[in-house]
């Protein structure tokens, strides 16, 4: 049978977080002058992405994408290699121009409920024991990438059973921390 490929590091089971984990390096992927980025520390919220905005290996149907505090990211070599993708994007993505990997992605609006959290794809790591994806984010968005509508229901499956519950925004916990923080920029928020 043909399961449903979401992307390589959980198509064949997902590794367990090293609860113990003190970061480690990100590699973008050239063969040579690789870009750098220092993570001190474990990352959280780790989860699939199907927006088309994140990076990802080529021939995955979703991102792997994490975040971290920012005072925790630190560029360690080459970072005359990057730029930034978009410069109106919320998150502007700092990609290296030679192969095109996202290192890291950082939200520079204060008043955002996310502020100070760098987004990045420990798969760029060789370490192991990163926080392990627990959703699936922006699923149906994956259509906008070229995936046939018809293929929905065979990727919500999939991805159901490697317990990344799917959905079409973010994670209940995470709509929340965006509301709650609406809420107080309003004046209406109760605790
Ligand atoms: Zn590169
Ligand atoms: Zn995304």
């Amino acid at each position: 049978m043909n399961v449903q490929k979401i992307h390589p590091a959980v198509d064949a089971g997902i590794k367990p977080t090293n609860e113990h984990f003190s970061g480690g390096v990100l590699r973008c992927h050239c063969a040579e002058n690789q870009v750098e980025v220092k993570l001190a520390g474990q990352t959280m919220f780790n989860h699939a992405c199907g927006c088309t905005k994140c990076w990802k290996p080529s021939g995955a149907l979703f991102s792997l994408v994490a975040v971290i505090p920012k005072d925790n990211v630190s560029v360690t070599a080459h970072a005359e290699k990057l730029k930034v993708v978009d410069e109106n994007a919320l998150i502007r993505r700092h990609a290296c121009t030679e192969c095109g990997v996202h290192m890291y992605g950082r939200i520079e609006n204060e008043q955002h409920a996310f502020y100070g959290l760098d987004f990045v794809h420990t798969e760029l790591s060789e370490a192991e024991g990163w926080s392990t994806p627990g959703f699936a984010a922006f699923v149906s968005s994956i259509i906008e990438s070229g995936a046939p509508a018809s293929k929905m229901a065979a990727v919500r499956e999939r991805l159901t059973s490697l317990t990344l519950t799917p959905y079409d925004c973010l994670s209940p916990e995470l709509m929340d921390m965006l509301a709650v923080h609406s809420a107080k920029q309003l004046g209406t928020w109760q605790a």
